[in-house]
């Protein structure tokens, strides 16, 4: 830091020098985030200097968290799941498998999740020594039911599953993991982090949530696709039982304990949760998963066109195409301004129709799509 400060005109010239540099979504099509709802902006600066990590001093956004967790709750078919707004998926992970921990007394616990699962499980591995165990997947990229039965063992504490996976957007069959949990007397935690705000609203029914009596917890992030402000996850479990093994005890605060991962945290995300979920209606969300499953047909059927199939049909706005010497098509896309990402197996390009993808934007990308492939550069390379 400088002795003596600048002023702000100078302050934003710095920054909107490295805001340039930011990639604007409008070229983006490789994240599971997107421009927040107006609203939630709003509410987020109203409340940008609430403290959920002390409570007492912010009772009434901490009144608009629980209502955020009972929203959540209703969509999720648990109208009385107990929870808390978490920094995202990854908290919600570790938190889940950490109350699943400390529900059995186990010295070397294990749990299974798919192959397909995201790269949090990996930390949590690492965090909480627990041994996580990859089952894996059937043809269409679900994680396969006997191979999650052949890895429960005497230590394993629970199962998970994937509602919306990031990679594929594909949804196991959780309902088959519920009753195997139930069997064996596990956890069954859902991360449904992307799907959480999609599956709900699909013309298709899935069986994902809460309304299988075998699902534990789920977690469902309002900062994907919940139009919310980043950071925002939902974290929920079934029973008030499990939330309290996160419980530790918060001497000089204004609460006596905090089940949080972090301490401070972000009243304004849960703000924005709260304006975003009461101004859109269950009515809006589906007009924005609609719009996304439409981009989702639209992009499936002009790639066919050109000869491109995707890995899998899609279940939710995910979209990977199989195509050869993708590395090479997706420097070249990117040199004309488009960020695509890629899958580890089976390698693929993955684009994700977010709501701030347009019509016009997928078809310019469908256009350079196909010069690319078309051109005598990919033939020779
Ligand atoms: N789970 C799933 C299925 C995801 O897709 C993601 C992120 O994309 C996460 C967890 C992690 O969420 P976050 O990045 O908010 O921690």
């Amino acid at each position: 830091m400088e002795k003596f400060g600048l002023d702000e005109y100078e302050v934003f010239a710095l920054l909107d020098e490295l805001y340039a540099k930011d990639t604007q979504y409008k070229q983006v099509l490789s994240s599971m985030c997107t421009h927040p709802h107006s609203i939630a902006v709003k509410a987020h600066q109203r409340f940008i200097s609430a403290n959920l990590g002390d409570p007492g001093l912010f009772a009434g956004t901490a009144e608009i968290e629980q209502k955020v967790v009972r929203l959540i709750g209703k969509l999720l078919h648990g109208e009385d799941a107990a929870g808390y707004l978490t920094t995202g998926g990854t908290e919600g992970n570790i938190q889940a498998v950490r109350a699943a921990r400390n529900n059995r007394n186990v010295k070397k616990p294990n749990i299974v999740v798919s192959e397909s699962a995201h790269f949090s499980f990996d930390k949590i591995s690492d965090l909480l020594q627990i041994e996580v165990r990859k089952a894996s997947v059937d043809d269409v990229l679900r994680v396969d039911v006997e191979s999650v039965e052949s890895l429960i063992d005497k230590n394993t504490i629970a199962l998970i599953g994937i509602a919306g996976t990031t990679e594929f957007g594909q949804i196991d069959p959780i309902k088959e993991l519920s009753g195997l949990s139930e069997e064996h007397g596990l956890f069954l935690h859902v991360d449904a982090a992307f799907g959480g705000f999609v599956i709900p609203f699909l013309d298709k029914h899935y069986d994902f949530d809460f309304s299988l009596s075998g699902v534990t917890s789920m977690v469902c992030d309002p900062h994907k696709m919940g139009f919310g402000t980043i950071p925002t996850g939902g974290l929920l479990f079934r029973e008030n039982d499990s939330i309290e093994r996160l419980k530790t005890e918060t001497p000089y605060l204004t609460s006596r304990t905090q089940h949080s991962l972090v301490g401070t945290r972000s009243g304004a995300s849960a703000a924005a949760a709260y304006a975003v979920m009461t101004h859109l209606g269950t009515e809006g969300y589906k007009k924005i998963v609609d719009y996304c499953m439409n981009l989702t047909s639209h992009l499936v059927t002009r790639v066919r066109e050109l000869g491109i199939e995707p890995v899998i049909e899609p279940v939710t706005n995910v979209v990977v195409l199989n195509l050869p010497e993708v590395n090479y098509v997706r420097e070249k896309l990117y040199q004309k301004g488009w960020v695509t990402s890629i899958t580890r197996k089976p390698v693929g390009m993955r684009l994700i129709m977010m709501p701030h993808v347009t019509e016009t934007m997928l078809d310019a990308f469908i256009s350079d799509l196909e010069k690319v492939i078309t051109s005598t550069d990919i033939r020779k390379h």
